[in-house]
């Protein structure tokens, strides 16, 4: 039987025509854009014509808003760490509790040597942001505020354009981590508040070690990598030319896809969960159901481990992930449920279902009758599940 990959929050295969499409630039078309001959002119158009495919998925206005990076992480880096030598006198930074390590451990990291202030805003249950604790962080100290477009785990989506509205109140940069957004939801940077955005080529099927950072025309950018002028000197190094031509194609893609991706892969995320709450009892769904990507479902299924789920689904060949992550022996439920309030017993065992537009119905039925007998069988063998009733819940999910 194929696998079924539902993990496309992780990463998504690179669409084959895609990979066609950057092939001759590791063969023919080497040269390097800088050159001054015919080899480096060749190149130069073709990410030329990348860059604006690029800008056309974003709808930004100018062709140079746009500063490639080696992926999402780097995009982010950049953002906050230019955002800090820029807003001169300005040394805090608000976030959200539920952000990618790509911008938590960076923030920690400024907050450690004394670098930056960081406040770190929390969510409810259902992963909305705590809009009365933000706007009582923001004050004329804030350098920038970085929150999230849309959370990688459970798909939750945030008002980002009433929040950059709300940063520029008080002189604030507003930078998202889109890297979850784009390519699942339209975007129209042109009409928006939003100073600089986030995103990765390998989250919307194309290449991995290549991303992008957003930077509107105006907002004043120091480079997190210097050397030579690529980039218009706001990042350094030979331009990564063949993931930058794969990136174009990816956008291309996506814009065509867009609709889809709104309703066919929707459609499909939606019968997966109601299979699964119908089949396995003490289960439930986290995240907003009102304003969530339409590729991702995060179940919970109290009193078992995710991991050992995820073991006995790549039996059935079928691959998802688990909010936890095995640290040092301990299995911790993720940060994102634990800022949600999730109890442990629920957290522990959630499981992200993230779609992309390469799924089929008949994946959603391999996995509708796979999962109850693994549920099942590991909760015949979990104490928590025979101890179940004399546990307090204290947690009451308004969406199961
Ligand atoms: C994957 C991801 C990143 C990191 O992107 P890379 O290109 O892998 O560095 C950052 N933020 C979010 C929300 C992500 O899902």
């Amino acid at each position: 039987m194929d696998p079924v990959y539902l993990d496309n929050n992780a990463t998504t295969r690179t669409d084959p025509r895609v990979v066609e499409t950057m092939l001759p630039f590791f063969t023919e078309q080497f040269g390097n854009a800088s050159s001054m001959h015919a080899f480096g002119a060749q190149v130069g158009d073709a990410l030329g014509k990348a860059r604006k495919q690029l800008q056309a998925l974003l709808g930004a206005e100018f062709d140079h808003e746009i500063v490639y990076t080696s992926g999402g992480t780097e995009a982010d880096n950049a953002a906050i760490l230019s955002a800090l030598e820029t807003q001169v006198g300005r040394d805090e930074i608000i976030t959200s509790a539920v952000e990618h390590p790509a911008v938590l451990s960076l923030l920690a990291h400024l907050e450690k040597i004394g670098r930056a202030k960081v406040h770190i805003i929390g969510v409810d249950s259902m992963g909305r942001l705590d809009m009365e604790a933000f706007s009582e962080a923001l004050s004329p100290a804030t350098a920038i505020v970085s929150i999230m477009w849309a959370n990688n785990e459970t798909g939750t989506i945030f008002p980002v354009e009433q929040l950059a509205g709300l940063a520029h109140r008080v002189g604030a940069l507003f930078h998202t981590d889109a890297v979850q957004a784009v390519g699942k939801l339209p975007i129209d940077l042109s009409s928006s508040q939003i100073d600089m955005l986030s995103l990765s080529g390998h989250k919307l099927h194309g290449p991995k070690g290549i991303g992008a950072l957003y930077v509107r025309k105006g907002v004043r950018f120091r480079p997190l990598i210097r050397g030579g002028h690529q980039e218009r000197g706001r990042r350094a190094g030979t331009e990564n030319v063949p993931g930058i031509i794969g990136l174009g194609k990816a956008a291309e893609l996506a814009l065509e896809y867009m609709a889809e991706e709104q309703t066919r892969v929707a459609a499909l995320r939606d019968r997966l969960e109601k299979g699964l709450l119908q089949r396995i009892g003490n289960s439930f769904v986290t995240g907003d159901p009102s304003s969530r990507l339409p590729n991702t479902s995060n179940v919970a299924f109290e009193y078992i481990e995710g991991e050992a789920i995820l073991l006995l689904m790549n039996r059935e060949g079928i691959a998802a992930s688990s909010g936890s992550a095995c640290t040092s022996g301990s299995l911790e439920p993720s940060h994102v449920l634990r800022a949600m309030n999730v109890p442990y017993t629920a957290a522990h065992g959630a499981i992200r279902f993230s779609f992309s537009r390469e799924n089929t119905d008949t994946d959603v039925d391999r996995v509708i009758e796979a999962m109850p007998p693994i549920i099942e069988r590991l909760r015949e063998m979990s104490p928590f599940w025979r101890e179940r009733d004399k546990q307090a819940a204290g947690f009451n999910p308004t969406y199961a």
